[in-house]
């Protein structure tokens, strides 16, 4: 049994995939080929924002995305520490300052309640945490769904509007969830997702693409994705990024496409199973009315943590942590000055939390295999 398994995709797409890496190595447009125009416009009516552009991967994206918005040195972007290091780390490589606001116990999505406090103390400079935040200026915020669950975008989008605030979404692990009818890609000003082989859309590499419905940001982000390109290559108007997607990753992605919403619906249909089988042994995802999640994991939360990866493990059955350490409290981050006990919820589900294996192809007996294993684990306690 794998944690993700892409092998059991690739044989239900082969002649598809081959045809389409077959295609571009015979046209040899290997650098912004044909391939990657379509799969922008069909990813774009996928979630109905109207641009999409593609970039070498999710960090990439989110590195457009604050590009975009000119953030720099002396810049505040609030954001979640209940995350993969690439969400905050894009911030620092413009040379502003992440500034993480404690999540939801429930959603473990960022809490818009104390987002709104935590920009209030920065404005009057009063910050309680992050020794050197009180001589920056509020400018953003990146919301990440967390696991595949959109953020409380109702609220976090209210908020950024009263304090004149760009919101990106980290969309990295949610291309196919919902948020109060809207695809993920069109609930915010920008969405930033990957295509890492592992996510619910992934290729056989690294890859990533940015949502707008923003003319100018759109055409300012395929610049920067080129090196800053004016109106031809050897024009340079801005400072850019090697950024683009591979032609022969577009490809592969738009074979992929295919089935792309059934594996969505077949992903759904395992967390459903699992939640309804395991929800009084252990603590399930919960999913808000409004909401639909592209489950890109499915974790559990249990204060015996340990007994249960034993267990698992005892029966060969493969688990994972996301995240063992939440981001204040990673080395790269020590000159932020934060400290253990700033973010509460975080750090507790941190050391609580970890995920069952999830991928459309599980079979039903392995279903049944995992499901009978944590309940036995429970029983055991
Ligand atoms: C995977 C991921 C990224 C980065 O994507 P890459 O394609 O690996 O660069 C960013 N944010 C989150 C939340 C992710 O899960």
């Amino acid at each position: 049994m794998e944690f993700v398994d892409l092998k059991k995709q690739y044989e239900r797409l082969k002649p598809q995939i081959q045809h389409r890496i077959n295609t571009v190595l015979e046209h040899g447009k290997f650098i912004m080929g044909p391939e990657v125009v379509e799969l922008e416009h069909r990813l774009a009516a996928l979630v109905g924002a109207r641009h999409c552009v593609s970039c070498a991967n999710g960090t990439d994206a989110l590195l457009l995305s604050l590009m975009a918005h000119h953030v720099k040195p002396g810049d505040a972007v609030f954001t979640t520490p209940f995350t993969f290091i690439a969400t905050a780390e894009v911030i620092c490589l413009l040379g502003a300052t992440p500034v993480f606001v404690d999540i939801d116990p429930q959603t473990y999505n960022i809490d818009a309640e104390q987002l709104q406090l935590t920009i209030q103390e920065l404005q009057q400079g009063t910050t309680r945490f992050g020794g050197r935040q009180n001589t920056l200026t509020p400018k953003g915020i990146i919301a990440v769904d967390v696991f595949g669950l959109p953020a409380d975008y109702n609220a976090i989008n209210r908020i950024a509007r009263e304090y004149g605030l760009f919101v990106v979404e980290d969309a990295a692990q949610s291309l196919g969830g919902s948020h109060h009818g809207k695809r993920v890609g069109n609930v915010t000003d920008i969405a930033a997702t990957s295509f890492f082989p592992a996510k619910p859309l992934g290729g056989y590499g690294d890859g990533g693409a940015v949502f707008t419905n923003d003319e100018v940001m759109a055409s300012n982000m395929r610049s920067l994705r080129e090196h800053g390109k004016g109106s031809h290559k050897y024009d340079n108007v801005r400072i850019g990024i090697n950024g683009r997607l591979d032609t022969l990753q577009a490809a592969i992605l738009l074979a992929k496409l295919e089935v792309f919403e059934d594996e969505i619906t077949m992903r759904q249909q395992l967390a459903g199973e699992y939640s309804s089988a395991l929800r009084n042994c252990i603590q399930t995802p919960y999913v808000p009315d409004g909401f639909a999640s592209a489950w890109a994991q499915y974790s559990v939360v249990t204060d015996h943590r340990e007994v249960y990866l034993a267990a698992l493990k005892e029966k060969s059955i493969p688990t994972a942590i996301y995240y063992p350490r939440p981001l204040h409290l990673q080395t790269a981050f020590a000159y932020l000055e934060y400290h253990q006990g700033d973010f509460p919820k975080a750090e507790r589900l941190s050391s609580s939390i970890f995920s069952l294996p999830m991928h459309p192809y599980l079979t039903e007996q392995d279903r049944e295999h995992i499901i009978a294993a944590v309940q036995k684990a429970h029983t055991a306690l």
